[in-house]
């Protein structure tokens, strides 16, 4: 069996709020760069993006599809949202089963066609239902975030998905949280985790910012469904991506003015902050606390590693200092950096350290402390992404920025 690197979850140009130039020619070349084996095509009940996707495809195995000019194959996925505002994560055996979904779906949605993540007039029951007549499989999308996922909107998969609740087999983390939160959450026991980009541009720094690494035989679709479902010895080896505190949501904080609240002041707030007047969202890390079984994360046996890695041109922003990612400086040391190691991955979790610091060697300090965890960061909240830092910030575990009830 062969370990392949995949992410499962982006957007096309047609989703709302996406890049112009995400198209499937350039998302396979900067996937290949990045290290990733298999991407998700995104949006695959929208016409046109099938048919960009089927006019890209130069062969099939059961699912995965290959496309011209590029080593990295294809899963057809998208993301829906149902009618409480949660969103659902979708994989397809095939781009016909996508065709049959979008038939049983166009009656209940108005913006099918218009929109890559369409809304539908369905319950996630439902939704589940009509998902496993087409043979394809459906998890929560970034289960933990405050506008659209299952976990504000509901206290447990069951209350979410109802009576065939038990055929959901993954739940996708999200950027603000990771194994050791989830796991703290008895019903997620069973569950695979998925650390999937869910971006909207394909460049390096957002394109598999968080990637799965699952053991198969092959590439195809009934292979993942049994690496999901840990069948035949296959199975998700690692779950890389962000250190939840860079996410946008991780603690509570103002949607307006990013300020961060701890949950019993934001409480007595009513979740209205005193600074600006706008509302507080309560994070992740408060959202985990109120669903934890247990104080400690309690991994069950087939749980993966999680390691919390910083894509490479924020890994050079923080070595030489020049904040803006797409700079030309920083392009060209992430083309030397990629051209001699092969991938974003084999640099960032792969290659021996002491040849990454042979090849730049305040890079590669940088990069041997996140390998071992050992990165101070800047945490998210409200919208706002939070950041690692090199300098002592004197960050306790709140952030700056943070205030107690006691400064109002
Ligand atoms: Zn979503
Ligand atoms: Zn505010």
């Amino acid at each position: 069996m062969n370990q392949f690197n995949a992410d499962f979850h982006i957007h096309s140009k047609y989703s709302g709020g996406t890049s112009s130039v995400m198209e499937i020619p350039l998302i396979a070349k900067q996937a290949e760069l990045k290290g990733l084996n298999l991407v998700g095509t995104g949006d695959a009940l929208h016409p046109e993006w099938l048919r960009h996707v089927r006019q890209n495809v130069s062969g099939e195995n059961d699912g995965a599809y290959t496309i011209k000019n590029s080593k990295t194959e294809f899963l057809i996925t998208t993301e829906v949202e149902d009618v409480k505002r949660v969103h659902h994560l979708i994989l397809f055996p095939s781009i016909s089963s996508a065709e049959s979904l979008f038939e049983k779906f166009k009656k209940y949605s108005i913006d099918i066609e218009k929109e890559g993540r369409p809304h539908l007039r369905l319950t996630a029951g439902e939704i589940l239902d009509y998902t496993n007549e087409v043979d394809a499989m459906v998890g929560p999308s970034h289960a933990f975030t405050p506008w659209t996922s299952l976990y504000k909107e509901y206290n447990s998969i069951s209350e979410c998905y109802g009576k065939n609740a038990k055929n959901i087999k993954f739940l996708e983390l999200g950027l603000s949280a990771d194994t050791v939160m989830a796991d703290r959450i008895e019903e997620l026991q069973e569950i695979t985790f998925m650390s999937n980009s869910d971006t909207h541009s394909p460049w390096a720094h957002r394109l598999g910012r968080e990637f799965n690494r699952i053991l198969v035989n092959e590439l195809s679709f009934n292979e993942i469904r049994d690496a999901i479902e840990r069948r035949n010895g296959r199975k998700f080896v690692l779950n890389a991506g962000l250190n939840p505190r860079e996410g946008k949501y991780h603690l509570s904080a103002c949607s307006r003015c990013y300020l961060k609240f701890k949950s019993h002041d934001a409480k007595n707030l009513n979740w209205r902050c005193p600074e600006c007047n706008g509302g507080i969202k309560k994070g992740v890390f408060d959202r985990v606390n109120e669903l934890a079984t247990w104080e400690i994360p309690m991994h069950p046996g087939h749980r993966p590693g999680y390691i919390h890695i910083i894509p490479l041109a924020e890994v050079i922003s923080l070595a030489t200092g020049i904040k803006a990612v797409n700079s030309r400086k920083i392009k060209e040391k992430w083309d030397e950096l990629v051209g001699g190691f092969g991938t974003e991955i084999n640099v960032l979790i792969d290659s021996d350290i002491g040849d990454v610091k042979k090849a730049d060697l305040k890079i590669g300090r940088i990069i041997e402390k996140f390998r071992s965890d050992k990165i101070s960061y800047v945490a998210g909240g409200g919208g706002q992404y939070g950041r690692p830092t090199l300098d002592n910030e004197r960050e306790n575990f709140w952030g700056s920025g943070q205030k107690s009830l006691g400064d109002f």
